[in-house]
C-alpha cells in the first residue's frame, strides 16, 4: 500500500475521508491509484497535489455505512465509483449489525482493489469481451436456516458477512484448525479463483499451471470430501495451507492470495522507508519484470521482523507461515503471470 501526503504535509492513509491535521477533504482516484487531498472545482473536486484538472465526484457510497472515500470522473455514467460498483448484491441494511458488516466487507474490498489495480491486473465490471466480469455479492445466512457458501462461480464472489463478526470468524478458524482468517484474506482467496479463469485457462500458461499444482479436472467435490475426511498429513512439503491441498483450484487461490498478501506488504514497507533501497524497484516494476526470487527474500526477512514485532506486543504471529521450495515456486509462476497480464493491458 502507498500512503500519499497532504498538502499540510501529514502523512494520510487509504481509509481516510479527511486529512486528520487540516481538515482538507481527500480522495482515492482509481486511475492514478493514489489518495490524494482535494481541491473544490465548481460543483466538482480536483486533486490539490497535481497540475490536472480533471473535474471529479464523490462515489455516492461515502455517505452511507460503506464510508467510501473512491473518485469517479465528473462525467462519469452511475453514481458509484469503480469498486462499489461491483457490488451485486450488499446486506439488508435495516438489520442490526449489517451496516457495520457491510462497512467492513466494503472496506476490505477496496483494499483487494486497490492492489489488483497496482498490478494492472483487468477490474471491469461489465462483460464486454465475453469473459466474466468481476463482481461481489455480500449475502447472509436467511431466517430459515439456508446457509450462505462463501466462494466463486463464473466471475461471482460470494462473502457470508457472517466474517465480518469477530466472534464468528474466530470460532471458524479455530474449528477449522486454520492459523490466519480475515476478512481481506477470503476476498483475496476469492479473486484467485477468478484470475484464474482469466489468466490461466486456455492460455499459454495453463500446461506450466497444472505442471505446479496439478490437474484441475481431478473431481472437485470428491477432492474436497477426501480433504475433510482424510487430510493430507504432509501439506506443509508442498503447499501453503492445509486447504490448498483439497485441489489444484484451492491451491491456486490459497497462492494467489499469498501472492497478493507479499505484494501488498512489501509495497507498504518500501513506501515507509523500512526498504529503502527497495522503493524505487517497486515503483519501476511496470518498466522491468522484478527478479521474484530478489522480492522473496525481501518477503522472508520482512515477514521475520513482522512477526518478532507482533511478538514484542503480546499479539499473535502477523504471518503466521512458512514457505516450502514447491511454494515459492508456485508464488515465481503466479509472479510471470500476473506480470505477462499487466502488460497487456
Ligand atoms: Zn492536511
Ligand atoms: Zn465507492
Amino acid at each position: 500500500m502507498q500512503h500519499a501526503t497532504c498538502v499540510c504535509g501529514n502523512r494520510l492513509f487509504f481509509e481516510n475521508t479527511a486529512c486528520l491535521a487540516c481538515g482538507r477533504t481527500l480522495g482515492f482516484v482509481p486511475e492514478t491509484v493514489r489518495l490524494h487531498p482535494l481541491e473544490p472545482l465548481g460543483n466538482h473536486w480536483h486533486p490539490a497535489d497535481s497540475d490536472g484538472h480533471t473535474p471529479l465526484r464523490q462515489c455516492e457510497n461515502r455517505h452511507t455505512a460503506a464510508a467510501c472515500n473512491w473518485m469517479l470522473p465528473a462525467d462519469a455514467h452511475g453514481r458509484l465509483c469503480r469498486a462499489c460498483r461491483l457490488s451485486r448484491v450488499i446486506p439488508d441494511q435495516a438489520v442490526p449489525g449489517n451496516q457495520r458488516r457491510w462497512h467492513t466487507m466494503e472496506r476490505a474490498k477496496r483494499h483487494l482493489v486497490y492492489g489488483l489495480l497496482r498490478l494492472h491486473l483487468p477490474v471491469e465490471d461489465r462483460d464486454s469481451t465475453g469473459n466474466p466480469a468481476l463482481a461481489f455479492d455480500f449475502k447472509e445466512d436467511t431466517a430459515d436456516g439456508t446457509q450462505v457458501l462463501t466462494g466463486h462461480a463464473g466471475g461471482v464472489i460470494t462473502i457470508n458477512i457472517a466474517e465480518a463478526d469477530d466472534d464468528r470468524r474466530e470460532s471458524m478458524r479455530l474449528a477449522m484448525g486454520e492459523p490466519y482468517r480475515t476478512v481481506l484474506g477470503h476476498l483475496r482467496h476469492e479473486s484467485g479463483h477468478y484470475y484464474w479463469e482469466r489468466l490461466v485457462r486456455g492460455t499459454g500458461w495453463h500446461q506450466g499451471f497444472r505442471e505446479r499444482f496439478g490437474d484441475e479436472t481431478a473431481d472437485y467435490a470428491a477432492a474436497l470430501r477426501r480433504h475433510h475426511q482424510t487430510p493430507d498429513e504432509h501439506w506443509r512439503d508442498h503447499y501453503i495451507s492445509a486447504y490448498a491441498s483439497a485441489h489444484p483450484w484451492e491451491d491456486w487461490a490459497e497462492t494467489w492470495a499469498h501472492y497478493l498478501h507479499l505484494r501488498d506488504t512489501l509495497e507498504t514497507a518500501a513506501d515507509l522507508g523500512l526498504m529503502v533501497a527497495e522503493a524505487e524497484k517497486y515503483r519501476r516494476f511496470r518498466a522491468s519484470n522484478t527478479d521474484f526470487r530478489q522480492l522473496l527474500g525481501e518477503w522472508m526477512r520482512l515477514t521475520v521482523i513482522m512477526n518478532s514485532l507482533a511478538r514484542s506486543v503480546g499479539a499473535p504471529d502477523t504471518y503466521p507461515f512458512s514457505l516450502n521450495p514447491a511454494v515459492c515456486s508456485k508464488l515465481e509462476f503466479i509472479h510471470g503471470a500476473v506480470h505477462a497480464a499487466g502488460m497487456e493491458d
